[in-house]
């Protein structure tokens, strides 16, 4: 029996679909790379952008359709052309389907896709599953899953449920594992990674309508930095949970990469406000300071949203302002494009055109990319 899994969104899909190739693996299936060769297809799924949804459902119902076109079982000569392949499909469109309690969201689907035989919440692939790794040189090693910070624009939270974190022990244990297969890199991963251990703290603060943890990721990535690795990365870290002590950790650990990725999505602070991001302009910029005369060679990546609700000209200027101030050296610059199921969806208005958001996204891009 052979198995194809495709994979689409964040490296955290890719990590979930590690843990999933191992446990097809130990039920006796093998992987292959075409699906018209596959008695089981895994789709592990990406709802973030509408675009990447579509492609969810464009891949079932190709599937679907060569199913319909194959001649009923034992009529043909070809036992390869005439199998129909199961559908599994997993990742955040499952996880949003089974966290809707009324259950109509998962009734639904079933309806619209008959082709899918099962809607698996990616829950159900353990963590302590360890995963098959591809041909990379870095090992991915989840520490935490799901996310408990609402961002205004974000479907995360309801498709994968509020964060949970790994045990620490589990964590170094996998370390210990990718070392003794000869990795000498490895990347830390969560959508919330730096607000590691926030579920086993008690909240010191409240501010900004936001609770603030003592967060124990220093901690970890301390005990990661005492490993045989040259390279230690982490990603996605937000700049709500990036505190001194982190700072610290980095500054004197050579082995953690410089590159650090802290997305900051505006630039403007109305804007900020209604993503619920936590922080002003004035606090990321502080905080690039900060980091920058601790760590002096360490550069910044981060991520962009352009054309929010109540972006104007002037709003987008001080999103061009800070990128000029922060230097970042990538950007990943996204279109605002709402997400049915999220806050803001339903409060605001997507007023900025199309073309304007193209315009922006050049500018930035130009400005920070092609540098
Ligand atoms: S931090 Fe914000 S953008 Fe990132 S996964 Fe959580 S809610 Fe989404």
């Amino acid at each position: 029996m052979n198995f194809f899994i495709k994979t689409f969104g964040c490296i955290q899909n890719t990590a979930d679909s590690e843990r999933i190739k191992t446990f097809y693996w130990n039920e006796g299936f093998i992987e292959t790379d075409d699906w018209k060769k596959s008695d089981l297809v895994i789709i592990n799924t990406c709802i973030i952008r509408e675009s990447a949804e579509n492609r969810v459902y464009g891949l079932i119902n190709e599937i679907d359709k060569w199913n319909k076109t194959l001649r009923p079982s034992g009529t043909s000569l070809d036992r390869a052309a005439s199998k129909k392949i199961k559908i599994i499909v997993t990742g955040c469109l499952s996880g949003l389907a089974h966290k809707d309690k009324t259950g109509k969201k998962l009734s639904q689907l079933k309806r619209d896709f008959p082709a899918v035989s099962e809607f698996l919440p990616i829950e159900k692939i353990s963590f302590e599953i360890e995963p098959l790794r591809g041909k990379s040189e870095t090992a991915l090693i989840p520490i935490s899953f799901g996310c408990s910070n609402f961002c205004s624009y974000c479907i995360v939270p309801f498709a994968k449920g509020p964060e949970i974190s790994r045990k620490i022990e589990a964590i170094l244990n996998d370390i210990d594992k990718a070392i003794k297969d000869d990795f000498k890199q490895v990347m830390l991963i969560g959508q919330n990674v730096n607000s590691y251990g926030n579920d086993f703290t008690e909240a010191t603060l409240v501010s900004m309508g936001k609770k603030r943890f003592k967060s124990l990721f220093p901690k970890l990535l301390e005990e990661v930095a005492k490993k045989d690795l040259e390279k230690i990365s982490f990603v996605s870290s937000n700049p709500w949970d990036f505190s001194d002590e982190l700072i610290e950790t980095i500054a004197k650990n050579s082995n953690i990469d410089r590159l650090l990725h802290l997305p900051f999505q505006a630039g403007d602070d109305d804007v900020l406000k209604n993503m619920n991001r936590g922080y002003t302009s004035k606090e990321y910029l502080e905080l690039v300071e900060k980091i920058r005369s601790k760590i002096p060679d360490v550069r910044f990546s981060t991520d962009i949203i352009i054309g929010f609700p109540g972006e104007d000209e002037k709003a987008f200027e001080n999103t061009v302002e800070l990128c000029k101030k922060a230097k970042f050296e990538i950007a990943y610059i996204n279109k605002y494009s709402p997400r049915k199921g999220t806050v803001s969806a339903k409060l605001y208005k997507d007023e900025i055109p199309m073309k304007e958001k193209k315009r922006r996204w050049i500018i930035l891009n130009d400005l920070i990319n092609k540098k």
